[in-house]
């Protein structure tokens, strides 16, 4: 063996015995508050994506949809045939209905569905898609959110997503991650695509 070569195998071994030594340290079980935030494209896909792992390991999930695109949601064609709960917002976003006391009680209704599941402990995993922006219109109060994750079951995991997430929300999360828009197509006026944007 070159002396490169035994250099770089000392290293690997050094690295391999610190990431055991943090694995071997990491014992802990619990829900975990994952959230999803930034500008880019690509945070309710992960969260789908998450819902999809936990349904393919035979746990439970249901998703809170806080905004009700006008396009269908290809996840939820294929997430409800696997057993997964769907309780989408009943009123179309504030730019559609320009209707803010409906949209508010709209959100007050789809938050109480959320409540029920954050009380469930057969749920195993529940994501609140776009909670964020109920919470940055104030639709819903942040404090009433925090309290409901306080009190969940304690192995229950809950993925929230939007942009914009509230410091608090930020905060009390045990997994934070923000997606950065480097590009996108719409900007070089590419529509969104069925399949693809939902
Ligand atoms: P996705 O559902 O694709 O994971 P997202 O949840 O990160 O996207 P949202 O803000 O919820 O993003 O927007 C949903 C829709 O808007 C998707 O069709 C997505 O392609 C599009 N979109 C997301 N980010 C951007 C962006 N930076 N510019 C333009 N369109 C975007
Ligand atoms: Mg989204």
């Amino acid at each position: 063996m070159s002396e490169q070569e035994n250099k770089h195998k000392q290293r690997q071994q050094k690295l391999k015995e610190s990431v055991d030594a943090r694995i071997e340290a990491a014992q802990e079980e619990k829900g975990i508050l994952l959230v999803l935030t930034g500008n880019g494209k690509g945070k309710s896909t992960s969260g789908f994506g998450t819902v999809a792992r936990a349904v393919g390991h035979g746990k439970r999930a249901a998703v809170v949809q806080f905004i009700k695109g006008t396009w269908e949601c290809g996840e939820r064609n294929l997430l409800e045939k696997a057993g997964v709960d769907f309780y989408v917002m009943g009123t179309g976003f504030t730019w559609e209905t320009q209707d803010k006391e409906k949209d508010i009680a709209a959100a007050a209704e789809a938050w109480e569905s959320a409540e029920k599941l954050l009380a469930d402990d057969t749920i195993d995993c529940v994501m609140l898609d776009e909670l964020t922006y109920m919470v940055s219109y104030h639709y819903l109060d942040v404090d009433r959110v925090i309290q409901a994750l306080n009190n969940r079951p304690t192995m229950q995991h809950v993925i929230i997503t939007g942009r914009a997430c509230h410091r608090k929300l930020i905060d009390l999360a045990d997994t934070v991650s923000e997606v950065k828009p480097i590009k996108h197509a719409f900007e070089a006026g590419i529509k969104a695509q069925v399949g693809f944007d939902y």
